[in-house]
């Protein structure tokens, strides 16, 4: 099917057209810089950019795919998680888009789109898998078995997500916002051995209540007494050590709990989606723990792993494709959308 996802749910107006498993478009405008001086996303700023953005980027996305409204055979649109001004401007235009066109149109979740967004790359997931999740509101490791139809958590953070962190640490180094992509180059250049910051819930009294389960405020507050300790003392920061001894942290965690859940289910897939699926360290050392076990990661490229349209697209093609019923004209959006509701 040609499917059209249509993604506002932060500061990312996306709009993707997909044909299947083939990308076609992927038009992209970011109200980022509008918010980098607040170091964070101001709601309303991002509400009124995805209205002025959301018409242009329309077009782009269809001029891009060389084809027409008429074309498309359903709408696929966030309906959540996200914040709730900026999910109803894209909840609004698809239902507009739709009624005007007459397709068929699925308000689903930004969450299992995260997910989703591997089959562009990838082609069909392999079910049951295992998905990492980890973006800059979540974090959590899922067992996909039917991802038209829902997702099964297995644990999640039980503080800060990720991508929180990251941004977070940036902020205590002086580095820009979102703090995921400055971390990242950064500790290219720095020692991951350099300073042992704490790997959250890995204690073997945490592991029995909380295996599958990520905690990154400890480790945010590590880095901040260990950067206020060496400005007390007048010295310089070694940025690049400490971007890469935090990466390193979070890293370890995250593909040692991902690789157990695998081990533990019994399961040869590994899913990774979110926009701290772009880390290049991610990336790397998950590939590496899990080739000794023959476990089979999947990862899209980094601009797939960040918000985009494409990614509601993937996600609203699977929906058709497994003959998962439309939904309402008069769907809402919700900005608390739980990870086990995959579409309205
Ligand atoms: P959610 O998906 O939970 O609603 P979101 O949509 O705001 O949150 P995403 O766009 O999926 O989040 O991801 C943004 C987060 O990804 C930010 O916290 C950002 O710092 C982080 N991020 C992006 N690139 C990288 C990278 N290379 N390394 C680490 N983190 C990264
Ligand atoms: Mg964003
Ligand atoms: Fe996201």
């Amino acid at each position: 099917p040609l499917v059209l996802g249509i993604e506002t749910s932060c500061d990312e107006t996306g709009i993707g057209i997909v044909r299947g498993h083939t990308l076609l478009a992927d038009a992209i405008a970011s109200s980022v810089d509008e918010h980098a001086r607040f170091g964070g996303v101001v709601p309303e700023v991002a509400s009124r950019a995805h209205l002025e953005a959301i018409v242009p980027t329309m077009q782009r996305a269809l001029d891009d795919a060389g084809v027409s409204l008429a074309d498309i055979d359903a709408i696929a649109v966030t309906a959540g998680p996200g914040l709730a001004g900026a999910l109803l401007v894209g909840v609004a235009a698809a239902k507009g888009y739709a009624l005007a066109a007459e397709k068929p149109i699925y308000g689903v979740n930004h969450l299992a789109a995260h997910v989703a967004v591997d089959t562009l790359e990838h082609g069909a997931l392999p079910e049951p898998a295992i998905a990492l999740l980890v973006s800059g509101g979540h974090s959590s490791l899922l067992l996909v078995d039917d991802l038209a139809h829902g997702v099964t958590p297995l644990g999640a953070t039980i503080d800060d997500a990720a991508g929180e962190a990251f941004d977070k640490v940036a902020r205590l180094l002086g580095l820009p916002f979102p703090g995921g992509p400055p971390i990242d180059r950064a500790a290219r250049e720095g020692d991951p051995e350099a300073i042992a910051f704490p790997r959250g819930l890995t204690a073997p009294k945490d592991l029995a209540a909380h295996r599958f389960d990520f905690s990154f405020s400890g480790l945010k507050t590590a880095v901040a007494r260990w950067v206020e300790a060496r400005q007390r003392a007048g010295e310089a920061l070694p940025v690049a050590d400490v971007a890469a001894s935090f990466q390193e942290a979070v890293c370890d965690v995250l593909t040692a709990k991902a690789i157990d859940a695998c081990r533990a289910q019994g399961i040869g897939t590994l899913v990774i989606g979110g926009g701290v699926a772009a880390n290049s360290r991610l990336r790397a050392l998950a590939e590496q723990r899990a080739e000794k076990y023959g476990i089979q990661v999947r990862v899209p490229r980094p601009k797939l792993c960040t918000d985009n349209g494409a990614m509601v697209a993937a996600l609203g093609s699977h929906l058709v494709a497994a003959g998962v019923a439309p939904s309402r004209l008069d769907l809402p959006a919700d900005s608390a959308m739980p990870l086990t509701i995959v579409s309205v």
